[in-house]
């Protein structure tokens, strides 16, 4: 998923453009990704996202890679992107409902979900290309819709079992080279976030596994806490 999702940007945010219905596939997939909110945070935003895929794939490697404004990662900034595009989105929804019945209808409404599609892309990988490749998703919508439904797992006790985390199997063997944290695309600090539960917590985490890739100590590993309580007693 995470080498091909890609097409899927170009096949709704472009080919929507054409054929509008394209755009409807976004309707289960925002249901989607908010559901394994529920149980594993933005899982879908390091793993599954079409976006995240192209970011990764395309901009990675000619993005100028400079450290994300602060501003750009302020809960206000978030709430604000968060708010501003549903609302809009909102909008449009019910203006496409207007013509509810008619034959236009299904081609509004995909159409209303094709053009949000392509403008995130082309936000997205301007960022991507003059900030850092995943500096959008910092404040993605859809990536504060899953740390939303995550809260209300926490809250509800659904997570506790399915949430994968970046854990550190033996601490003593960590070199404190710090070469998780300058790998992370998401500008953690995993070396110094373990330091203290052995997990990092960052509900910003989007479970890529990169850091644990870039570990030359072979020293992390994205498990489940109830994986980590059966190494702890089998040791
Ligand atoms: S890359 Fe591995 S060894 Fe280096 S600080 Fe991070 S966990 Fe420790
Ligand atoms: S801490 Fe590791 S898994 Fe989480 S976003 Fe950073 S690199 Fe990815």
């Amino acid at each position: 998923m995470k080498k091909y999702a890609w097409l899927f940007v170009f096949l709704v945010a472009f080919g929507g453009l054409w054929y509008p219905k394209l755009g409807l596939l976004l309707i289960p997939i925002m249901l989607l990704l908010g559901f394994l909110g529920f149980f594993s945070g933005k899982y879908w935003c390091g793993n599954l996202c079409p976006h995240g895929s192209l970011f990764d794939r395309f901009m990675l490697p000619i993005s100028r890679s400079k450290k994300v404004p602060s501003f750009l990662k302020s809960r206000t900034m978030v709430v604000l992107v968060f708010i501003l595009f549903m609302f809009g989105l909102s909008q449009r929804i019910i203006k496409a409902f207007t013509v509810f019945g008619e034959v236009s209808f299904w081609d509004k409404l995909g159409f209303v979900f094709v053009m949000n599609y392509f403008m995130v892309t082309i936000v997205g990988t301007l960022f991507a290309f003059f900030i850092s490749s995943r500096s959008w998703c910092n404040i993605c919508p859809m990536g504060t819709f899953q740390v939303l439904t995550y809260k209300l797992g926490k809250l509800m006790g659904l997570n506790a079992g399915s949430d994968k985390k970046v854990t550190v199997c033996s601490i003593d063997e960590c070199l404190v080279c710090g070469k998780c944290t300058k790998a992370c695309p998401m500008e953690l600090v995993p070396h110094l976030e373990f330091a203290e539960s052995g997990r990092v917590e960052s509900e910003a985490c989007i479970r890529c596994g990169v850091c644990v890739e870039s570990c030359p100590a072979d020293v992390l590993a994205l498990s489940k806490l109830n994986d980590r309580r059966e190494q702890s007693v089998s040791l």
